[in-house]
């Protein structure tokens, strides 16, 4: 059920003991807006927990108290007044909803494919990030973010709207970002920690845009990284920001290893709606960024995701 954000805001206000939680293979709008609430939370009494179940990538480590976002721990069950999901549906969480055993749930996002199957679901797909949303329901509240808050709301909307550089950033969410700056955040110190490498990840995306592609005419860049490029190619943060220059290009993407017989895909487009591309495969995402799994062998995922794409422009 859709509700409004009084509504949300007055769960948040009605539970003593939290559990927030995002997606897998979190990004900064997933670390961003839990943790950012656990701050706004905490800051009003509250016991609160953030379970993630991934590895936090350590560009996110410049977030205050990064390290107390918890892995859930196979068979342990966990319990609170109110479970929040923030930045995806409920089942792309790994073991966090499934181990939460809670009165209440509560889900925020900004994604247009959610799926709406939480009995509460907060949902805005003209919000920039879930972090504009907390940062909304945290005014709601009546609160002024903690600087600890501020600095992974401001994260979040960085890191979702490419520094306010795409089609998302909106009036409000420069207003948003504005009023995180004046609370203290430095944005030079979060953009510095978002694109900071290691030499070796700089090499890895070198090899990678080496086998750049190009396809229906120069409207469609892509790099695959099969099994044998995926031992090199550690990393794939900020590989599309590279491809998305080429000149002609509608939508650029990469599908990349992930285990036997199965491969991830990121895309972003200047306007060819690639979310729904990525539902043919049961991803999801927003109409200019979007992302999928597919489980086939490599030539028939990349024939398939290639015919997906190209229905897509010619639709
Ligand atoms: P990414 O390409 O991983 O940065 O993701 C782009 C957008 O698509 C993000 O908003 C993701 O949440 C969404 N997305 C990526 N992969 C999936 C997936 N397998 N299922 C649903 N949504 C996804
Ligand atoms: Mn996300
Ligand atoms: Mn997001």
């Amino acid at each position: 059920m859709k509700i409004t954000m009084d509504d949300a805001a007055q769960m948040l206000r009605d539970a003593q003991t939290v559990i927030l939680t995002s997606h897998i293979r979190p990004d900064g709008d997933a670390i961003g807006s839990t943790l950012g609430l656990m701050h706004v939370l905490r800051a009003e009494g509250k016991d609160v927990r953030v379970l993630i179940d991934d590895e936090i990538p350590r560009i996110f480590n410049v977030l205050p108290d990064v390290d107390q976002i918890e892995r859930p721990v196979k068979g342990q069950r966990y319990t609170a007044d109110l479970l929040v999901v923030c930045d995806v549906e409920l089942g792309r969480t790994g073991e966090s909803v499934p181990s939460v055993d809670a009165v209440r749930l509560l889900n925020i996002d900004h994604h247009v494919t959610n799926d709406e199957k939480a009995d509460y679901l907060y949902l805005d797909p003209d919000a920039a990030a879930t972090c504009e949303i907390a940062y909304d329901i945290t005014r709601t509240l009546g609160v002024t973010p903690t600087l600890d808050a501020a600095i992974c709301f401001y994260t979040g909307i960085a890191m979702d709207t490419g520094f306010f550089r795409f089609s998302n950033t909106t009036p409000h969410t420069m207003r948003a970002a504005a009023d995180l700056i004046e609370i203290g955040v430095k944005p030079n110190i979060i953009s510095v920690a978002m694109e900071m490498k290691s030499y070796d990840e700089v090499m890895a995306q070198v090899k990678a845009i080496r086998n750049l592609e190009m396809f229906f005419d120069g409207r469609v860049a892509a790099v695959f990284i099969d099994e044998e490029r995926a031992r090199t190619v550690t990393t794939t943060e900020g590989l599309l920001d590279k491809l998305r220059v080429i000149e002609g290009t509608q939508v650029v993407f990469f599908m990349k290893w992930l285990e036997k017989d199965t491969y991830r895909v990121s895309m972003r487009s200047k306007g060819t709606n690639v979310s729904r591309i990525a539902q043919k495969f049961d991803g999801g995402g927003h109409i200019r960024a979007a992302g999928c799994t597919i489980h086939a062998p490599f030539a028939e995922a990349r024939t398939a995701i290639l015919d997906a794409i190209g229905e897509e422009l010619n639709a």
